[in-house]
């Protein structure tokens, strides 16, 4: 049974390897080389315990006060583009606590095995940096750290241990921070991944098990018999298979709009960048929490991510944005300079939808090709659960109730009748 995996990201790449270990013959195509992008800029946080959706309560309040910000850790593009309105309506309106907590709850239940999984990679010769000293959320001002307490009981529901550090109890986790904080929330069994090396880990694995890497080669076009998809293409070539898996990551909607279903799912940039040597003692994936930058120790460099930018596709670097995340933990160390020359920061695009939970599941109005992405800030916390679910519908080995909550049918009435070929652009 031949499949092609649209896009190469960690949602491609851990499907691919979680079907050719079960005897699929897999083809991974991407519009450039698999394991660049969103997959290798990111943080590497494993991180459960910060899987909430993206909507939450008070959201409007604090993006409307960003907004008029250059240097905010959010920024919305103004514009009234219908599909644009839609997707920020739609946002907003889940941004109360009954959606929040389902959601979280939702991710949290595909995320339970990750950890195993990972493991699992890891002694099935996926070679990759992990690092296992948990996840500190700290907050500079104590209020901060209160209006998190209220959500505790949902990660504590599934085993995750919250730890509540009052002010320079802090400094027991990560001794580096400076007295005087608000405190913390220490989760022990969070861990955090080099990205890139496991991208590239799982790209040499499946070339071993078999499958085939497709660089350069974007989808533009898609052919189809009724319900089936016979093809995609790219340019004059045709590639025929007998399941297709849309795994696009922020491009996503434009290419399962090809099939039928053009689904909400936008960009959400965000930039990281690596310090080298470390400027500070970092032991934890540490979370500047009312500064929104991640920081993540390696082993000799530190990597400072933060921002979210729904301005379109394009991956070019804003520097205000950049020198915020650069300044940000002078907050919290007193040890810390903000260095005078920046090293690049590399921007990677976030596939956001509006109820910020991922789209997982058999793409309606077709019976063979599937979509897996929209995975927003957690894609390396939920994608291997999400991958090893989705191999098991796609071969109906189990029934993983657990992808219940992400299906496509949640943003499609009724697909669009489609022609025999479905060109890129056509179907907006
Ligand atoms: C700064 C930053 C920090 C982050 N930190 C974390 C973190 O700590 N923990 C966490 O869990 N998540 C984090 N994330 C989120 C995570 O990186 C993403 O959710 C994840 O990478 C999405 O993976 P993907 O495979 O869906 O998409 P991508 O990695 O974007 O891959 C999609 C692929 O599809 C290809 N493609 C696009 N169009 C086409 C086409 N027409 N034809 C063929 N191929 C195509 C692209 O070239 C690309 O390679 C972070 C993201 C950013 C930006």
């Amino acid at each position: 049974m031949r499949t092609v995996i649209i896009g190469g990201g960690v949602l491609g790449l851990t499907l691919a390897y979680d079907l050719a270990r079960q005897g699929v013959d897999v083809d991974v195509i991407d519009a450039r080389r698999p394991g660049l992008g969103a997959s290798e800029v990111n943080a590497g946080w494993v991180v459960p315990a910060e899987a909430a959706p993206v909507p939450g309560p008070g959201l409007i309040a604090k993006s409307l006060k960003w907004m008029v910000r250059r240097d905010s850790p959010l920024y919305i593009r103004p514009s009234l583009q219908p599909s644009h309105v839609r997707f920020m309506v739609s946002m907003w309106r889940r941004c109360n606590a009954r959606d929040f907590r389902r959601g979280f709850q939702a991710h949290l239940a595909l995320a339970e095995t990750t950890n195993e999984i990972l493991d699992d990679y890891a002694r099935n010769g996926v070679v990759f940096d992990s690092y296992e000293q948990g996840l500190l959320m700290a907050f500079a001002h104590r209020p901060h750290l209160e209006h998190h307490l209220g959500d505790l009981d949902i990660p504590t529901s599934f085993g995750l241990d919250p730890q509540v550090l009052i002010g320079d109890e802090i400094q027991q986790v990560e001794p580096g921070l400076r007295a005087g904080l608000g405190g913390g929330i220490y989760f022990p069994g969070e861990r955090h991944l080099d990205a890139a090396s496991l991208t590239t880990g799982l790209r040499a694995r499946c070339i071993e098990l078999g499958v085939t890497m497709t660089a350069d080669t974007p989808i533009d076009a898609v052919e189809r018999l009724g319900e089936r998809v016979l093809a995609v293409r790219s340019g004059d070539r045709r590639i025929a298979a007998d399941m297709f898996v849309v795994a696009a990551g922020a491009w996503t909607g434009r290419i399962t709009a090809m099939f039928g279903v053009p689904l909400p799912i936008r960009a959400g940039k965000g930039y990281s960048l690596d310090l080298t040597p470390a400027p500070v003692q970092v032991r934890t994936a540490l979370n500047l929490s009312d500064a929104k930058v991640a920081m993540t120790p390696y082993a000799g460099r530190l990597r400072l991510s933060g921002t979210m930018e729904f301005a379109g596709h394009d991956e070019k670097v804003n520097q205000t944005r950049v020198q915020a995340i650069l300044r940000a933990p002078t907050n919290y160390f007193d040890d810390y300079v903000a260095p005078s020359h920046a090293p690049q920061a590399r921007a990677g695009m976030r596939p956001m939808t509006p109820d910020g939970m991922p789209v997982i599941g058999l793409l309606p109005g077709t019976d063979n090709s599937y979509v897996s992405s929209g995975h927003g800030m957690l894609g390396i916390t939920l994608g291997p659960g999400t991958s090893l679910a989705l191999a098991e519908l796609m071969l109906g080995t189990a029934r993983p109730t657990q992808l219940l909550p992400f299906t496509p049918d949640r943003f499609v009435r009724r697909p669009r009748p489609m022609p025999a070929l479905a060109r890129s652009g056509a179907h907006r």
